[in-house]
C-alpha cells in the first residue's frame, strides 16, 4: 500500500510470475486514481505557487543587473584599512624556522612569565565549562570591587578591552550623523579601527615626539571652544562624542597629568580613560622617592596610580583596565572597565550575553588571589625598564634614543642622522634593519614607520635572561655599525 500511494508510477508490482510496471498493470490506473484523490490539491498547490514563482522571476530578473555580492559591504568598510595584528607564536616561529621556545617575543607587551600555576590549575579544574559562562560574571566583578574600590554595580566585564571599545561606540555613535570622537595618535590603534567599523569620524589631534609624547590637552580644548564658539553663531555643528586617553600612552608610555585630565572632564562629552597598563607606571613614591624621605629607586610592590575611582566622581568618564598585560592573560581576553550610572543600564542591553567565557572568568578570579607573585612579576618589568635606560646610555648606543616610559614597554628612535656618522666610517643605522637583525637571530620586537613614529622601535620588557641576550644583538648591531670599542 505504502509503495503505490507514495510513488505509484515509478514502481514495481511482483505478480507472482514477473515485474510489471505499475503503470501497465490491470490496477495500475484505479490506485494511481485513489493516489491523485488524495494528493492532487497539495501538489496542485505546489505547483501554483512554483509556477507563480517562475513567472515572477522571469519577469523581474530580465530588468535585474548582475550581482555582485561585495556590493552589500558597507562603503566605509570597503575603504577601511584592516588592522595589522601581531602573528600567533606558533606562525612566527615556523616563519623563522625556529622553535617557539627559542623565540624572544617582546613585541606585544605580554607579561613574559606566562600564566602563573595557579591560574593554569584553576583552569584546568573548572567545573562546569559545559555549561555556558555567567553573563554578568558576577563573581569576578565582585573580585574586582575589592580590588579597585569601585562598586562591583559599576563594572563590566569584556572580552578584553578592545570589546568595551567597540561597545562604547556601538552605545554612542548614531547611523548616519556624521558622529566625531577625539583621538590623540599616535596611540593604540584600536580606537581608530572601530571608529571606522563603526562610522563615526575621528578628529586626530597629535602628539609630538619633541613634547615628549604629552596628551594634547589644549588643543582638543581649543577645538571644542571652536565649535562652542560656532554653535552660538547658530552653526549646526556637534561636539565630538568621545575624547580618548591612553594613561599610559601605547606605543611611548607616557602619561597624563592629574590637572590634564580634569580639563578634559569639563567638556561635554564622555571621556574613556585607557588605562591597560597602569600597572606599571611608578605610584607617587616610587616617582619622587626624596619626598618620602628614602632615596630608593628601585620599584616596589604598591598601587598603581590608577584614576578608576575618578568614576565615582564624574559622571562622562569611563576607565578601562585589563588582565591582559600584568595578570599574564592575554590569550584568555578579559578586560573590564568603570562606568558611568546612567550608562551602564543600556551597556548590560547592548553586550553580547556570554562574551566572557568560563577560562576567562575563573582565570581572572585566581589572578586577583595570585595578585603578590604577580605584582612582583611586574616590580621585575619595571626593573628591567630602569636597566634598559642605564645600557642604553652607553657611547655605542648613541643610535638609540629612549623615550621616558611608564609602562612595560620602551619606545626608541633609531637616530639615523648623518651628524653621528660625521668624520667617522660609521654606517647608519636603521630601524627596520635593526629590526631585521633582531628578528634573524630569534628577537622580536614592533617597528614603525607611521606618520610620528617614523624610525621608532618598541621594546617589550622580557626576563632578565631574555633582555640580557637582547643587549647582546644590540651590541653585535652596533659593531656593524661601526660602534664597539668605546666602552
Ligand atoms: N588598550 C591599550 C592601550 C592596549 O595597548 C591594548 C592591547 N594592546 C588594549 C587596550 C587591549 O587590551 P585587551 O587585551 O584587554 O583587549
Amino acid at each position: 500500500m505504502f509503495l503505490w500511494f507514495s510513488a505509484p508510477l515509478f514502481t514495481r508490482r511482483n505478480t507472482g510470475t514477473r515485474w510489471i510496471p505499475v503503470g501497465k498493470h490491470p490496477l495500475a490506473w484505479e490506485q494511481a486514481r485513489v493516489w491523485r484523490c488524495l494528493h492532487e490539491p497539495a501538489v496542485s498547490a505546489l505547483r501554483g505557487q512554483d509556477a507563480a514563482a517562475t513567472s515572477k522571476k522571469r519577469v523581474s530578473s530580465a530588468s535585474m543587473e548582475p550581482f555582485n555580492v561585495e556590493s552589500l559591504v558597507r562603503d566605509e568598510l570597503q575603504r577601511m584599512e584592516p588592522y595589522a595584528p601581531i602573528l600567533p607564536y606558533e606562525v612566527l616561529a615556523r616563519q623563522l624556522g625556529r622553535d617557539p621556545s627559542e623565540i624572544i617575543k617582546l613585541d606585544a607587551n605580554e607579561n613574559p612569565y606566562g600564566v602563573c600555576p595557579a591560574v593554569r590549575n584553576a583552569v584546568a579544574a573548572a567545573p562546569f565549562p559545559h555549561i555556558y559562562p555567567d553573563p554578568e560574571s558576577r563573581e569576578l566583578r565582585e573580585a574586582l570591587a575589592a580590588f579597585t574600590g569601585v562598586p562591583a554595580s559599576r563594572l563590566l566585564v569584556g572580552h578584553g578591552a578592545d570589546e568595551l571599545i567597540d561597545l562604547i561606540f556601538r552605545l554612542v555613535i548614531r547611523a548616519n550623523h556624521q558622529d566625531t570622537v577625539v583621538n590623540a595618535p599616535p596611540t593604540f590603534g584600536m580606537y581608530q579601527f572601530d571608529a571606522d567599523l563603526n562610522a563615526a569620524k575621528v578628529v586626530s589631534v597629535w602628539r609630538k615626539a619633541d613634547d615628549g609624547f604629552r596628551f594634547p590637552t589644549e588643543q582638543v580644548e581649543a577645538y571644542f571652544a571652536e565649535i562652542a564658539a560656532a554653535r552660538e553663531r547658530g552653526v549646526d555643528q556637534s561636539y565630538p562624542r568621545i575624547v580618548f586617553v591612553t594613561c599610559p600612552n601605547n606605543p611611548d608610555g607616557s602619561r597624563i597629568s592629574d590637572s590634564d585630565l580634569r580639563r578634559l572632564l569639563r567638556l561635554p562629552t564622555l571621556v574613556v580613560l585607557d588605562e591597560a597598563y597602569i600597572e606599571f607606571a611608578d605610584s607617587e613614591e616610587e616617582r619622587y622617592p626624596d619626598a618620602s624621605g628614602g632615596s630608593e629607586t628601585r620599584a616596589t610592590v604598591t598601587e598603581p596610580p590608577t584614576r578608576i575611582r575618578w568614576v565615582l566622581e564624574y559622571q562622562n568618564l569611563i576607565v578601562l583596565r585589563t588582565f591582559s598585560k600584568w595578570a599574564a592573560l592575554a590569550g584568555l581576553r578579559v578586560g573590564y572597565g568603570a562606568f558611568p550610572e546612567a550608562l551602564l543600564p543600556h551597556l548590560w542591553k547592548i553586550k553580547q550575553p556570554y562574551n566572557v567565557n568560563v577560562a576567562g572568568q575563573v582565570a581572572a578570579l585566581e589572578a586577583l588571589c595570585q595578585r603578590d607573585l604577580l605584582f612582583q612579576q611586574v616590580s621585575w618589568m619595571k626593573a628591567e625598564r630602569q636597566r634598559l635606560y642605564q645600557i642604553l646610555q652607553a657611547p655605542q648606543f648613541a643610535w638609540l634614543h629612549p623615550y621616558p616610559s611608564q609602562s612595560n614597554f620602551v619606545l626608541c628612535r633609531v637616530r639615523s642622522d648623518d651628524a653621528l656618522c660625521n668624520g667617522s666610517r660609521r654606517k647608519v643605522a636603521s630601524a627596520r634593519a635593526l629590526r631585521d637583525f633582531l628578528r634573524d637571530r630569534g628577537i622580536l620586537i614592533r617597528y614603525y614607520d607611521s606618520k610620528g613614529l617614523t624610525d621608532c622601535i618598541r621594546i617589550s620588557m622580557g626576563t632578565p635572561a631574555q633582555m640580557d641576550r637582547l643587549y647582546e644583538v644590540l651590541e653585535a648591531y652596533a659593531r656593524v655599525l661601526g660602534y664597539g670599542n668605546e666602552r
